[in-house]
This record gives C-alpha cells, structure tokens and sequence, in this order.
C-alpha cells in the first residue's frame, strides 16, 4: 500500500470532486424547515442526547433564495446543495421533491447532498432518491454514530444497526453513494469500540465518512452528564484516533470532515475543539510523524 494522496495524506471529498469537475465543488448548508421524527413522537421524544436541535422548523427564506445568498459568497463556482437541518427525507414525497427540485434547478447547482436518518427511508422516497440520483450527482448522509446499539441506546437515537443495514442495502442496490456520520469520544466507549466501528463501516465502503468530535452543547442532555459521567477526548488523543481510523478506511473512501463544527457560544466542551485549524494541522503533522496515510492498515 502506498501513499497516493501526497501531503494531503488522506482522500479529502474537496481533491476528490474538484478531479472529479474540473474545478471548485462548494457545498451550500440549506434548511429546508424540516423537523426531526426523534423529538416529535412518532419515532422518539426528546431526541439524540447530543442534539441541541429545538425542531423549529422555522425559515425565513425560500431553497433557492439561500442558495442565491450562499452562492454569491463564492460566484465562480459549482455547487451541491447540502439539505443539512433536522431528518431531511422526514415530509410527504411530494414536499420533498419540490425541495429537491428547487435545489437542482438553480444554475451552476450540479447535485445534492441529503442528511437523514437511516429509517425514514420508504419505498417511496427511494424511489424519488433513485430518479434524481439518474439526473444528478447525489449522496444520502446517513447518521451511524457508533456500530454500537447498547451506546446507541444510550443516546435516544431511537433506531438500530439493523436499520442502518437495512437502508445502506436500499441504498447500494439503487446506485446511490452514502457518507457515514461516526462520532468519536462517545461516553460509555473505549477506544477500540470506536475503532471497531470505524473497521465496520470501512468493511460497508460507503461513498464517503465523517468523523465528528463529541461535542458537549448548552442545552442538551447529554451536557447534565457532563463532567460527571464521563470526559471528553483531549486534542492529542482525538488527533490520534483520527489518524488511526483513517489509516484503517480504504484508500478510495472520501473523508467529508474530521472534526465538528459546534457553535462557540453553545460549546461546553472540548473548548481546544474552536480552534479547527489546529486539529487539522495536528492531524497532518501526525500523518506524517507516522510516515502514514490513508488505508496503510486497511485489511480489506
Ligand atoms: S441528531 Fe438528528 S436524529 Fe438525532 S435528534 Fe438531532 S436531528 Fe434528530
């Protein structure tokens, strides 16, 4: 196994869709008012432990108005539009489609990138999934979180590993790339179970991973356990564990994030996790430390 990603070190979605267009892919963090079926009863209540969500609901302008702003940030470029807030397949398939399709039809738009949950997939979404997925370039979010169902459990995420299965098979058989969500630094887990279930996807290949840093926020659940019931990874312990699952990930796997993006003024904790920039060049410096990249001890 060799290194073919140079000093990048690992295959970042950015490289790979810029090879794959032929110039600068920016994605636009929409929120089409979708609310989220953890926290208003008909799958959970009070969502993930995690989640500082408050299901509003509430936006002030339409799809392509945000684009129109976000876009405007960055006039030369292509875009995918990321349905991002709450469970985004979580409406009648009508609502969604014309979502979807307000999306698509704004120009220089060349995709989608939509975050759900892995059981609010119907037959009948998929099948919207599967017709836009044949006109434009789509992937399916999903949250896994942890391989685990006992911490799973823990966090009132209020689905199972079967149903992750079960929607990555639906999935895969009609053709639709998937980027896994895991978090890392989870309570109630060791290093190898996070390790373990970053082999465990590695082993799925989806499309592409994000690995998140558990952040503590204001307002959630999981902040009344916090210190008591357990601690959050300290940088050079989460910067570690990143390089040790990519190196674990094949090679053609895109990496969609390596840390979290937690509000400043609602973050508890880590507060090191801010500065972005700096868990970024710790990962890079430590690739290289290593002489490692990603997949050097892929089993496949
Ligand atoms: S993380 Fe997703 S599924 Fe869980 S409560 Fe928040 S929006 Fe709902």
């Amino acid at each position: 196994m060799e290194n073919i990603f140079g000093s990048n070190h690992f295959n970042t979605i950015a490289t790979y869709l810029k090879k794959e267009f032929g110039c600068r892919i920016i994605k636009l963090s929409l929120d089409a008012g979708f609310i989220c079926p953890n926290r208003d009863g008909s799958k959970g209540i009070g969502g993930c432990i995690f989640c500082s969500d408050d299901g509003s609901g509430h936006f002030a302008s339409t799809i392509p108005e945000q684009i129109q702003l976000l876009s405007s940030k960055w006039p030369s470029g292509k875009y995918i539009a990321y349905f991002q807030s709450h469970t985004n397949t979580y409406a009648p398939v009508n609502i969604l489609r014309k979502f979807y399709e307000e999306a698509l039809a704004y120009p220089n738009v060349i995709g989608l990138s939509i975050a759900t949950r892995p059981d609010c997939l119907s037959n009948e979404i998929l099948d919207l999934l599967d017709e836009l997925n044949k006109k434009s370039y789509l992937w399916i979010e999903l949250g896994l979180q942890t391989m685990h169902d006992n911490t799973r459990n823990r966090l009132n995420c209020g689905y199972s590993l079967t149903d992750f299965e079960e929607a990555m098979r639906q999935l895969k058989k009609r053709n639709i790339k998937t980027v896994v969500h895991l978090i890392l630094g989870l309570p109630w887990e060791t290093k190898k179970d996070m390790l373990d279930s970053v082999s465990y996807v590695g082993k799925l290949h989806p499309f592409g991973v994000k690995l998140h840093l558990l952040h503590v926020i204001k307002n959630t659940r999981l902040a009344d356990l916090y210190p008591l019931e357990f601690k959050t990874l300290e940088k050079n312990e989460y910067i570690n564990l990143v390089v040790d699952a990519l190196e674990q990930l094949p090679q053609d796997i895109t990496i969609h994030r390596i840390t979290g993006d937690a509000p400043a003024n609602d973050l508890i904790a880590p507060l090191w996790s801010i500065n972005k920039r700096s868990i970024l060049n710790g990962v890079q410096k430590e690739f290289k430390r290593r002489e490692s990249f990603q997949g050097k001890y892929c089993r496949e």
